[in-house]
């Protein structure tokens, strides 16, 4: 397993208010991204808040991975409410988070907000998470479509956050791992500029899931990064000789 993360501030935004982690024993994985929300830099505590609480959590819990997840979202729930509710400069932050467990041929992945994260094999890309966002329900409901949704004015509105309340709710999704599979999480900061289709294009161009992230961020800065740009790649199974 190899694992790569990159985060971008872009070429508009004073702050990087996303925040990402990534970790392998080379049996496991566990990546996560987070975008924050908030004024002055609460936004940057609650992204980073929670993406240090929730790896922690995790790494330190035992049992089931879907439990283990929702117990780790839960924990980095609150004590980002916790310290918006102590601190008056925090007040009201939250934050984006989608997070995968991956290992023994399965990944697991838990969502909230509009980051994303994309399967993709050697024949295609799919979106494994569903976005909680104003644009998301309208292109569901038929009203919208995908390309309209990256450039509506109203696509940076998300109707789940972490942080925001003394409880969330996190949707779980399964995948089974294909040989030379790969995880891509990121933020909608590369979601909105860069296709699915060319973020396959892409990894089966990059051999590296390094080169693979640098390649991505440089797309989104060359369409001129408005928001902060953020991925993260796992390579799974490699190809057996
Ligand atoms: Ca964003």
């Amino acid at each position: 397993m190899n694992i790569y993360g990159i985060t971008d501030r872009g070429r508009v935004r004073t702050q990087n208010q996303d925040a990402f982690y990534e970790w392998t024993d080379g049996t496991y994985a566990v990546l996560l991204v987070c975008d924050g929300m908030g004024g002055a830099k609460a936004g940057n505590v609650a992204s980073t808040l929670a993406a240090q609480q929730f790896a922690e959590v995790l790494a330190q819990s035992h049992g089931g991975v879907q439990e283990r997840l929702r117990d780790a979202l839960a924990q980095a729930n609150e004590a980002i409410y916790t310290r918006s509710r102590q601190d008056a400069a925090c007040q009201g932050m939250g934050t984006t988070l989608v997070a995968a467990f991956a290992g023994e041929g399965r990944a697991y992945f838990i969502n909230v907000g509009d980051s994303r994260a994309y399967y993709l094999t050697p024949d295609g890309i799919r979106q494994v998470t569903r976005d909680h966002s104003l644009v998301a329900e309208l292109v569901e409901s038929g009203r919208l479509t995908e390309e309209e949704a990256r450039s509506h004015p109203n696509r940076n509105v998300i109707t789940r956050a972490l942080g925001t309340a003394g409880d969330v709710i996190g949707d779980i999704f399964e995948v089974d791992l294909e040989e030379d599979s790969r995880l891509l999480l990121c933020s909608d900061g590369l979601s909105n500029l860069v296709t699915p289709e060319e973020m396959l294009q892409t990894a089966l161009a990059e051999g590296r899931v390094a080169d693979c992230c640098a390649r991505l961020v440089a797309l989104a800065l060359e369409r001129g990064a408005p928001d902060n740009v953020t991925v993260v790649m796992l390579d799974t199974v490699p190809k057996s000789a």
